[in-house]
């Protein structure tokens, strides 16, 4: 009946079914959720477009992936400037010039540098093996101890020592006074929701919600020549190399009818290791909203165990080791393409998501 049964109406299985559909492929988008558009649905909340699953900003230096997405919305000129709060203290995010100087009273990079150099040096870090050498490495123990360690150890589960180093990568560390998050060409949020965006390119596909792949895998299966699979990889192999570890997360979201602006921007971590959330997200600012009201969620780390979301993987050596087994696997199977953040067990951003599903549609089609 199908040419393509794709498990996941997230951005990846979205991508991949709008392709496939234009080449004249028949398709059936499955979900388990209620919902399309998998972590980067936004649902309207008192006019307010809430971020469901999380802040998402889209960002990349790829004008071939930014056109892409921008055939599917317009996108606002929002910069993403968190800040983060460390026990009632305002530093801002990532590392640059405005951090130096609220820690340490430093106004040139020459003095910033030094600073971070000499802490460094006092540290003994040559080659940073994990996640912890690795930003005293290149912000020195001040930085570490005050705006890295808590929120790490709250996001992850696990102390910075045990967690790889490319995950404080991710951060810019900038010698300017320049507080954009992100180093990439492009960046916005999309005007109307990220929701509309997955619903014009699912536009003319069969699509059904509430339907867990795995409740009637038979049945599904027999529907299509192919699968695209876009959930959990080891539980596609019914965990037969052992459970792949995820975080989750559970988002605690209010209205808030008594002020238009609770914490003047749109993302604030909380630093340190007490407060039990990692940050707390106003929506309205990601689009300069100007409602009477607001509406905020915090963010609230937690181990993953069956029944919760797999927000993300943690690619410690132990868990890539298992994934290798499981993409050998997969390998095997060419009636089946993995792809996304679960089935690849990849800390991918969107844009990352999407240049993989047009790299996956290029080598199907091609
Ligand atoms: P998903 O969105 O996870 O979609 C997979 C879908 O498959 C889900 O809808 C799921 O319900 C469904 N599914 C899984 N198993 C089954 C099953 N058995 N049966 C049926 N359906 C199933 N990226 C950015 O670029 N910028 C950001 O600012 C950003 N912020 C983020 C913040 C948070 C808190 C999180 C968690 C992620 C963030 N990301 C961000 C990453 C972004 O969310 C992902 O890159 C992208 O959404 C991944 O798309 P996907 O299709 O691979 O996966
Ligand atoms: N991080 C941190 N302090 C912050 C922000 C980030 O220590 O204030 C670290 C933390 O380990 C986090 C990682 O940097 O997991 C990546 O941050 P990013 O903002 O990219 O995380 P995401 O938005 O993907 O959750």
């Amino acid at each position: 009946m199908y040419d393509y049964l794709i498990v996941g109406a997230g951005l990846f299985g979205s991508v991949f079914a709008h392709e496939a559909s234009k080449r004249g492929k028949n398709c059936l988008v499955i979900d388990q959720r209620e919902h399309v558009g998998g972590n980067i649905y936004t649902e309207e909340i008192e006019d307010i477009h809430v971020h469901k699953y999380g802040a998402h900003i889209f960002h990349t230096n790829n004008k071939h992936i930014w056109d892409y997405i921008n055939q599917f919305a317009e996108f606002n000129r929002y910069t993403n400037a968190p800040v983060a709060n460390y026990k009632g203290e305002i530093y801002n995010l990532p590392f640059n010039m405005n951090t130096f100087n609220k820690l340490w009273g430093v106004t040139t990079p020459e003095q910033a540098k030094q600073k971070i150099d000499q802490q460094r040096i006092a540290a003994k870090i040559e080659n940073p093996t994990n996640l912890e050498e690795q930003a005293i490495s290149l912000v020195g123990t001040d930085i570490y101890e005050k705006l890295i360690k808590g929120y790490t150890e709250k996001q992850w589960g696990r102390s910075a020592k045990q967690l790889p180093a490319f995950i404080i990568k991710r951060l810019p560390v900038r010698f300017t006074y320049d507080n954009n998050y992100f180093n990439d060409r492009y960046q916005g949020i999309p005007i109307g929701g990220y929701t509309a965006i997955i619903e014009k390119m699912l536009t003319g596909v069969d699509v059904k919600l509430n339907v867990d792949f795995f409740k009637e895998r038979d049945q599904l299966e027999a529907l299509a020549d192919k699968v695209v699979f876009t959930g959990m990889i080891d539980q596609y192999f019914d965990y037969q190399f052992g459970v792949l570890d995820y975080r989750s997360l559970q988002f605690e979201t209010q209205v808030l009818s008594t002020t238009d602006n609770f914490q003047g921007n749109a993302v604030v971590n909380y630093t340190d290791r007490e407060t039990p959330y990692t940050r707390i997200i106003e929506h309205k600012h990601f689009e300069f909203g100007k409602q009477k009201h607001t509406v905020i969620t915090r963010e609230y780390p937690v181990e993953w165990a069956d029944g919760l979301e797999p927000y993300y993987p943690i690619n410690n050596d132990q868990n890539n080791a298992i994934y290798k087994q499981y993409k050998a696997l997969a390998n095997k199977k060419p009636t089946v393409l993995f792809g996304g953040r679960l089935a690849t067990y990849k800390y991918y951003d969107m844009h990352q998501v999407i240049g993989e599903a047009l790299a996956t549609v290029n080598k199907e089609f091609e």
